[in-house]
């Protein structure tokens, strides 16, 4: 249960004074719908109103504040005229001056004959000195807080710096102190203060400088954050681990008659990756493991043999692919290769129905199926295997271990292996897995051409067009990837269409369209004439609907790149130059094209090394935007910016290990404190694993 100091910032932010459900669909926009996402939204400016001259020493165009008496009210005859509130102090006078005034609110706030405060921009105005519309007015007690450094925080349009600053002052208001989670010598050493008194100094920048990522309150916060992330996947694992495993040791024969059907050697790092495998397998523990690797790297075949070893032992072994496209796929590859060793390959995705999934799903019940791939279809609840002992995860470019190992936690003693083909950067491998054991497919299977790549702008997409024509001409299958609108599919698929349309005007029957909106057995339509049919010009939507491995394919037309992540590209490029003949890649744009977008299509020009490509991404856009955060399932941090914190995450990564290992429950002092830590960054799910959790 989430501890009771905390309740208060877990309300929604219409619980706030002055938060009205208008009010809080805007702060919605900007930090969230609960109050603590306030408490993460940081000044990103500041205005600093400590500037308080005499009337006749104020410069104009400064921010002043200002002890005035006020001497007159002068109602406009015409209500288009300003309203004026005439005031002085003993240098001089000045007049504030309000549009569409509300005569009764100017009255009760600047009454005449009082002293008030008042903050605004100076102006000058022929001989008068001006404020229009102040910033701020309150009574001489009132001072302090006027004549204060104001924070300023990121708005969005309809929400003033006024309403929304008192809102964090309230959210800030409903935090108390809490029970030290991180190591004192740790705090110590880096300078840092409590939690609260770290949130109320990122609150209230005194300057520029205090607005630096690298700031110690800030520092703090973000590592905060990264804590909760490490030890939350932390105990993930922990809690796999503590399920009970077995040994896994098959006796080789299958593997044998496979690996004798390969038309190929497995390269050094498949047979280190498969040598990890086995050692974890044939382990009492569960195994979770990490198969990372480029696409096109050979991490499907280092899969399917591991899934040999399980059905060797007697047991059985499951695939599950995030699409039913990329499912079919992986069947197409390991089919045959099952088949050499006398093994039948089950398929199950939500297409399957009626007589035929039960049929399945009995060979999965009984035995009798050995091998399955599919989708999470696999994993329904009323789906459930004999004896299931390896399961197999292909993340492709999705990330999502949490809840996967959840679902896979579903079933008996089985060991998890994941595949991701998204070669992301260390630092972000480890806040979507943690501290996971990992086997790397740095090298390609041998043969293999580099892309010829180009980057062109979409104003010459008559040439691309002629160049296309060229290449199909000479037998080459195109792909044609749509762009990618993030807000909605029904605009990915009426781009796609539209280019269909279009393209079909020059090439006719030869065009082909596959996207996300089509029924199961149209996309295999599509895809079956672009593979094997009359099609030579395959138009896609998604990133997904391209995860198909189509040998044939030489070129991949990518419109509008610019909008796509770089290890998308990457991803999509990778696609193409599979077989023998040499391949194309055509990244079209937008013009104008930033000088940033320009540096990193670049990018993809020079190199076709993945990593190199993930860090170069996150030195240039930093984490959120490296796959589109959305799309990937990467966690998004709120106060850690991995390009300025990447330091605090190795110490997370360390701290979150050294907890688990001295007190794996949480349940001694600190461990009580980080639980609050857990739920303050909403890892609840997490805590779950707990024993007393
Ligand atoms: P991934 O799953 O990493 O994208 P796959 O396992 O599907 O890669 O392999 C891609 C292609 O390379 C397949 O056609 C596969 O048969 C082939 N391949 C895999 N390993 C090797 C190897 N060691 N030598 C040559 N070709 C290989
Ligand atoms: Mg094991």
């Amino acid at each position: 249960m989430r501890p009771e100091t905390l309740n208060r910032l877990f309300t929604l932010t219409t619980s706030l004074a002055g938060v009205g459900p208008r009010i809080a669909k805007l702060i919605e926009r900007v930090a969230g719908t609960k109050v603590v996402d306030l408490l993460w939204h940081l000044p990103a400016a500041i205005i600093d109103r400590r500037y308080a001259p005499k009337v006749a020493d104020a410069r104009p165009g400064t921010v002043a504040t200002m002890t005035l008496t006020v001497d007159e009210h002068r109602v406009p005859h015409n209500p288009r005229q300003p309203y004026k509130v005439l005031c002085s102090d003993d240098s001089g006078s000045l007049v504030l001056v309000f549009f569409h005034a509300r005569a009764d609110y100017l009255r009760r706030s600047l009454p005449p004959g009082e002293v008030r405060v008042v903050s605004g921009t100076v102006e000058r105005f022929g001989n008068e000195i001006q404020i229009t519309h102040p910033d701020h007015m309150g009574t001489v007690d009132e001072i302090e807080r006027l004549q204060a450094v104001e924070p300023v925080y990121p708005l969005t349009a309809g929400l003033s710096l006024k309403v929304l600053g008192k809102a964090v002052l309230g959210a800030l208001e409903g935090t108390t102190d809490l029970d030290e989670w991180a190591d004192p010598a740790f705090l110590a050493t880096n300078g840092w203060s409590s939690w609260r008194q770290s949130l109320l100094t990122a609150h209230a920048p005194e300057s520029e400088a205090d607005l630096e990522p690298t700031t110690p309150a800030r520092r703090r916060l973000a590592y905060d954050e990264l804590l909760a992330n490490q030890l939350a996947l932390a105990l993930v694992r922990l809690n796999m681990r503590r399920l009970p495993g077995r040994s896994i040791k098959g006796d080789g024969r299958l593997r044998g008659q496979t690996l004798d059907a390969l038309p190929f050697n497995l390269t050094a790092s498949q047979e280190t990756a498969l040598a990890e495998i086995i050692v974890d397998m044939a382990d009492g523990a569960r195994m979770l493991r990490l198969v990372q690797g480029d696409v096109g790297s050979g991490k499907t075949v280092v899969a399917l043999l591991a899934m040999l070893a399980a059905v060797e032992s007697g047991a059985q072994a499951a695939l599950m692919a995030p699409t039913e496209i990329l499912a079919r796929q992986h069947l197409a590859t390991i089919e045959p290769l099952a088949a050499a060793a006398g093994l039948k390959v089950a398929l199950l995705t939500g297409r399957e129905r009626g007589r035929n999934r039960q049929g399945i799903i009995d060979g999965l019940a009984s035995g009798d199926v050995r091998i399955a791939v599919g989708t999470h279809a696999l994993f329904q609840e009323d789906v459930a295997f004999r004896d299931l002992a390896l399961a197999v995860i292909d993340e492709q470019h999705r990330f999502g271990v949490h809840q996967r190992l959840t679902l896979a936690a579903k079933g008996g003693a089985m060991d998890v292996l994941v595949m991701t083909a998204t070669p992301i950067p260390r630092t972000l491998m480890l806040t979507a897995y943690g501290d996971m054991d990992v086997s790397r497919l740095p090298e390609k299977p041998v043969g293999r051409r580099p892309i010829d790549t180009r980057v062109l702008p979409l104003t010459r997409l008559t040439d691309v067009i002629d160049g296309v024509r060229r290449s199909i001409d000479k037998g080459a299958k195109v792909f044609w990837v749509c762009p990618l609108v993030e807000e909605s599919e029904e605009l990915d698929v009426a781009a796609a269409a539209e280019r269909h349309r279009e393209l079909g005007q020059v090439f006719g029957e030869r065009v082909g369209l596959v996207h996300g909106r089509m029924k199961g057995r149209e996309k295999d339509a599509a895809m079956a004439a672009f593979t094997d049919g009359p099609v030579d010009i395959l138009v896609a939507t998604t990133v997904i609907e391209v995860g198909v491995d189509v040998t044939a394919a030489t070129v991949m037309v990518i419109e509008h790149a610019e909008r796509f992540g770089l290890a998308q590209l990457h991803q999509l490029r990778g696609r193409v130059g599979r077989g023998e003949e040499a391949a194309a890649c055509l990244l079209l744009y937008a013009p104008p094209l930033t000088q940033m977008a320009r540096a990193r299509l670049d990018i993809l020009r020079e190199t076709d090394d993945g990593f190199r490509i993930a860090e170069e991404d996150l030195r240039l856009r930093g984490a959120g935007e490296l796959l589109g955060t959305r799309q990937s399932g990467l966690p998004a941090f709120r106060l850690a910016d991995l390009t300025v914190h990447g330091d605090l995450l190795a110490g997370a990564r360390d701290d979150a290990k050294l907890i688990i290992e001295r007190d794996p429950d949480l349940e001694q002092a600190r461990g009580r404190a980080l639980r609050t830590l857990l739920y303050l960054f909403e890892r609840d799910a997490a805590v779950k694993y707990l024993r007393s959790g």
